[in-house]
């Protein structure tokens, strides 16, 4: 069988690791970045390669491809994944941590797409994981969205431009996945949840979602190995929301 690969930004754990578990069952070579290598190697053994990441340093996008390429012989998907959430006030807000966030969620994303154009076949998929606060804005998350509102502008203006290469570009935009980063960020003072992460999670699940439920980082690697196939090849340019139903599009 011909090989495939992937490269996963934070795909070493929260959704990132969901992501490089279902490439993984899907038969890909796995190229992971982040910046803490974790259990990597014990869970996937050789499918998985780790290399150290920080996605705001524009070279390390290309050592990323380099290594799928190098063990695959091609790189066919790249998932700009790594990213985090902080819920801050915009009096709160300085010029230290809106650098932050924009240089790890967008500019992060940025170069990930530019490498990812340079290296990878015809035909082949980027996937933005954006959220739904790419779509709607809410209270005391303004640097947040407008991270992702621009990750979805990423997405948009890349697929016209890639597109005559057959390469497409889409993102996916997940609401409230009870990650350890999402948790930690529901703790601070100016989050929503009022002291209470996995209460706020539960109510808003009932109030907010069609599906009474939220969804979970294993349905988000599923879409994300649907986008990278050959049933996907119409979609381009989307932004797709993995909500249960949070906003009906
Ligand atoms: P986690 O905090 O659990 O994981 C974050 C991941 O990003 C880790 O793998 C982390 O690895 C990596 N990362 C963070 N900063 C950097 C950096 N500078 N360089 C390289 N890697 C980095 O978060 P989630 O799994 O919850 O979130 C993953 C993505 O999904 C994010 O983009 C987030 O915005 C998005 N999202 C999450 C939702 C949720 O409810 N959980 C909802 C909608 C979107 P390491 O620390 O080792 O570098």
């Amino acid at each position: 069988m011909e090989r495939r690969s992937v490269v996963v930004t934070g795909g070493n754990r929260g959704i990132g690791l969901s992501i490089t578990q279902a490439f993984v069952d899907a038969g890909y070579d796995v190229v992971v970045g982040a910046r803490q290598k974790l259990d990597l190697a014990e869970r996937f053994g050789d499918r998985v390669t780790f290399i150290t990441t920080d996605v705001r340093d524009e070279t390390a996008h290309t050592k990323l491809t380099e290594a799928a390429i190098g063990k695959a012989g091609v790189l066919n998907c790249y998932v700009n994944n790594a990213g985090f959430a902080e819920w801050r006030p915009i009096g709160e807000i300085d010029d230290e941590f809106f650098d932050k966030i924009m240089s790890t969620n967008l500019k992060g994303a940025f170069w990930g797409c530019k490498a990812a154009v340079a290296s990878m076949t015809d035909g082949g998929s980027i996937i933005n994981i954006s959220s739904l606060a790419g779509k709607r804005g809410s209270a005391s998350n303004s640097a947040y969205c407008a991270s992702k509102f621009g990750m979805n502008g990423l997405t948009q203006a890349l697929a016209k431009e890639v597109g005559a290469r057959e390469l497409r570009v889409n993102a996916l935009c997940p609401v409230l996945i009870p990650t350890e980063g999402l948790i930690d960020a529901l703790r601070s003072p100016f989050s929503p949840a009022q002291g209470d992460p996995h209460g706020f999670i539960s109510k808003f699940a009932v109030e907010q979602a069609a599906l009474k439920r939220l969804p979970t980082g294993e349905e988000v690697g599923a879409m994300c190995v649907f986008l990278a196939s050959e049933q996907a090849s119409a979609l381009t340019g989307q932004c797709i929301n993995v909500d249960c139903g949070v906003l009906p599009q």
